[in-house]
C-alpha cells in the first residue's frame, strides 16, 4: 500500500478535501473517526482473516479500509460520495488488488451484488444507519460477524430485550439471526467533525440457529412490521390496518390471534419471541391460501 495518510489529523483531512475541491457533506453523515486505537478495536472485533471477503459501508477516505486490507481482507467498499470515491480509486488504493469500490448509494448497490461477504462493517452515517442495517437484515447476507458504529440510541434499541421500551422492529430484525452486543461507546471528540450525538460500536455474531424458522421468515417480517406500526395500538388493530389485515380481512386476523392463543388487546412490545413466532406461523398458514397479489 503506497498511500500514507494522517487519518487522525483533521488538518490532513481538510487539506486533501481542499486539494480535491471537496467539502464534508452533512447530508451523508460524514464524521470521520480520527482515533487509530478505536479503529483498531473495531477491526479486531470483526476478526478478519487472510483472504476473507469483507464489505465496508461508507469508507470515507479509507481509514478503516486500510486496517482491513492490512489484515489480509479482500475489501468491497460501498461509498456514495463521488469525491471520496475519486480519492479512494486514484490515490488511496490505486495499486491495491484486494480493494474493490462500489460507487453509489449502498441501499441500492448492495442489493445488486451476487456475492456473499464473510464480514460486514461500517462507521455508518447517523441519518441512515438504522435503515442500512434494516436493509442488511431483510436481505440474504448472513456473515458470521458484523461490526457497526452507530448512534448510541440506535444501538440501545438494537440490543433491547422483549418488554422494554426500546424493543422495536430494528431489535427484532437484528436479533432474528444474531446475538447482539454493544461493545463500547465513542466520545464525539474522536470524530472529525464532532457529531452532536453519542456513538456506540455494535457487534453482531451469527447464532447457530435463528430465532425464526427459515420457512416463516418472509411472513414473519410482514407481520412484525404490521404489529409495530403504531405502538399505542393493540396488536389486533395494527394487524387489521396493515398488510396482514389486507390479506386476511377481519375474520382472518381474529382467527390468527385465536389460533396463536394471544390476547388481541395486547401491545406488540410485550410479546416474547415465542409469541411472535406463533402469530407468524398462524398468519403464514392462512395467508398461503390467499392469491399472491393480495398479500
Ligand atoms: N469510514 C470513515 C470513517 O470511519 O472515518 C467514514 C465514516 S462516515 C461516518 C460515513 C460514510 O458513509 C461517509 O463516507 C459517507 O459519504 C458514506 N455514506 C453515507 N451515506 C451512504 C450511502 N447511502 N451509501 C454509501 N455510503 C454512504
Amino acid at each position: 500500500m503506497s498511500w500514507k495518510f494522517g487519518y487522525d489529523s483533521p488538518q490532513a483531512i481538510k487539506m486533501v478535501l481542499k486539494a480535491q475541491d471537496m467539502a464534508m457533506c452533512k447530508r451523508f453523515g460524514q464524521n470521520f473517526l480520527i482515533s487509530t486505537p478505536i479503529r483498531e478495536k473495531i477491526v479486531d472485533a470483526l476478526q478478519v482473516e487472510e483472504g476473507m471477503r469483507v464489505w465496508e459501508i461508507g469508507p470515507g477516505l479509507g481509514s478503516i479500509t486500510t486496517l482491513l486490507l492490512q489484515k489480509g481482507g479482500r475489501v468491497t467498499a460501498f461509498e456514495i460520495d463521488h469525491g471520496f470515491c475519486r480519492v479512494l480509486r486514484e490515490s488511496a488504493f490505486v495499486d491495491e488488488s484486494g480493494f474493490e469500490l462500489v460507487e453509489g448509494d449502498a441501499l441500492k448497490t448492495m442489493g445488486l451484488r451476487t456475492d456473499i461477504p464473510e464480514r460486514i462493517c461500517g462507521n455508518l452515517p447517523y441519518n441512515v444507519g438504522s435503515v442500512i442495517l434494516g436493509n442488511i437484515m431483510e436481505g440474504v447476507w448472513r456473515p458470521e460477524r458484523m461490526v457497526f458504529t452507530l448512534q448510541k440510541e440506535v444501538v440501545q434499541r438494537i440490543t433491547a430485550t422483549p418488554g422494554s421500551d426500546d424493543w422495536s422492529t430494528i431489535s427484532i430484525l437484528c436479533q432474528m439471526d444474531y446475538d447482539v452486543k454493544s461493545l463500547f461507546d465513542i466520545k464525539p471528540g474522536s470524530f472529525y467533525p464532532e457529531p452532536n450525538v453519542k456513538s456506540s460500536v455494535l457487534l453482531l455474531e451469527k447464532r447457530s440457529e435463528g430465532r425464526v424458522p427459515p420457512t416463516l421468515k418472509g411472513d414473519f417480517i410482514v407481520m412484525m412490521h404490521d404489529l409495530f406500526a403504531q405502538r399505542r395500538k393493540t396488536i389486533k388493530n395494527n394487524l387489521l390496518r396493515g398488510k396482514c389485515g389486507a390479506a386476511l380481512l377481519r375474520d382472518g386476523v381474529d382467527a390468527v390471534l385465536e389460533e396463536s392463543g394471544i390476547d388481541p388487546s395486547r401491545r406488540a412490545e410485550e410479546l416474547s419471541w415465542d409469541e411472535l413466532v406463533r402469530i407468524a406461523a398462524a398468519y403464514a398458514g392462512r395467508a398461503s391460501s390467499v392469491p399472491s397479489g393480495n398479500r
